[in-house]
């Protein structure tokens, strides 16, 4: 019977990644929506190595089953099918409110449904968390400062925004949710902390992403021309996965309630990011310059002072490290879909 349970148990550790032990009092429930996307699925793979209960809740329309596949059938995870539009009714600690699409492709593709996600979707998550009393953090994006006129960017800037332009859908919505936290936060006292996400990249990106990183790497690996979309000089910043997550769980922690901006400060052209993309796949495909996107924010930086004083956080990855382990996983992605294409 011993030996049983010793076997039992050693093809467990085999089948899941190593979690941590919590006591009952110690282990917290925590919902992940948007938990199959992108970041969402290396949260729930940090949150779940820490120990904790993860209830995962996504429509899958941009996120998939692959990213969350390896818990299973772990016990301490669960999978709901869901779309937040509608109302959602169960017991946790902590929410994690990652669940809309990310990328301008994405986010524009039905526009209404990206508000209705960002808005109701947001109402509904802030109303199950009045409801159990639980902390929720809301992902919001350094697309609340629009086209910035200030530069680097703090969190106290109040942003350029065109209210009706194409990218209004998304970056609109963000702001009337954060708006909406914040006034569950005053008439409610629900606790709430708000992340500005700026710009992500690493492995599980989506591959129809259409983004910026994911656009070269996979344009130099499959030997195509690299889509500059203006002249390139505009500028961003990008954050490494990893560092991405630790700052989430962070700001989940700390007892800071104000928007804190996570980001990567080190600034990049667009151009020289091609540049720099082309050259670690390691090949010398032509940069050719498409049409310039309508409303395309010009700069972005983000000012990390406040995560560095409130959360001890800031980002350890280079790009080039980071993109290495992208360039790896997008390798591997490419390679099978292209396989299937021709079979
Ligand atoms: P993603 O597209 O990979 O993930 C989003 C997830 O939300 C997907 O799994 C998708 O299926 C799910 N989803 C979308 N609409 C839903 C709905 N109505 N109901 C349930 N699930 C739904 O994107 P991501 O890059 O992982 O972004 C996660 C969050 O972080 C988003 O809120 C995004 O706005 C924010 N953010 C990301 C970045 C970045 O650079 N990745 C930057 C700023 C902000
Ligand atoms: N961009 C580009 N080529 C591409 C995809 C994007 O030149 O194939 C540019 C885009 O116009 C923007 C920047 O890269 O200036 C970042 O775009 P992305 O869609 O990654 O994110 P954004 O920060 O605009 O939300």
């Amino acid at each position: 019977e011993l030996q049983k349970r010793i076997d039992n148990l050693e093809k467990f550790h085999k089948k899941y990644p190593r979690v941590k032990y919590l006591s009952i009092n110690e282990q917290r429930r925590i919902l992940v929506t948007g938990g199959a996307g992108f970041v969402g699925s290396h949260l729930v793979d940090r949150l779940m190595r820490d120990g904790h209960r993860v209830t995962v809740v996504d429509n899958f329309f941009t996120g998939s089953k692959a990213n969350i596949e390896q818990w299973f059938g772990h016990p301490n995870f669960e999978l709901i099918n869901h779309d937040i539009v509608n109302s959602l009714f169960i017991e946790v600690d902590e929410i994690y409110h990652l669940a809309s699409p990310a990328s301008p492709p994405h986010y524009m593709f039905n526009a209404i449904k990206t508000i209705k996600t960002n808005t109701l979707g947001t109402i509904n998550m802030l109303g199950l968390a009045r409801r159990v009393k639980a902390k929720l953090l809301f992902t919001s994006t350094s697309e609340v400062y629009g086209d910035p006129e200030v530069h680097p960017q703090p969190e106290t800037y109040w942003g350029n925004v065109n209210p009706i332009g194409p990218r209004a859908c998304y970056d609109e919505s963000k702001r009337v949710a954060e708006a909406m936290c914040f006034a569950y936060a005053r008439q409610e006292k629900i606790q709430v902390r708000i992340a500005r996400i700026f710009n992500t990249y690493g492995p599980r990106m989506n591959l129809n992403d259409g983004r910026v990183i994911s656009n070269f790497i996979i344009q130099s690996l499959r030997k195509q021309n690299l889509t500059l979309y203006g002249n390139g000089n505009q500028t961003r910043s990008f954050q490494y996965i990893d560092d991405l997550v630790n700052g989430l769980v962070a700001l989940m922690n700390s007892n800071y309630s104000k928007p804190v901006n996570l980001g990567n400060p080190d600034e990049f052209t667009i151009r020289d990011t091609a540049l720099l993309i082309r050259d670690v796949v390691g090949n010398s495909n032509e940069v050719v310059v498409k049409e310039k996107m309508e409303d395309d924010p010009q700069r972005r930086k983000p000012d990390i002072t406040v995560a560095k004083r409130e959360l001890n956080w800031e980002p350890k990855t280079r790009l080039r490290e980071g993109l290495m382990k992208t360039i790896d996983y997008f390798r591997s992605e490419v390679d099978k879909n292209d396989n299937s294409e021709n079979l």
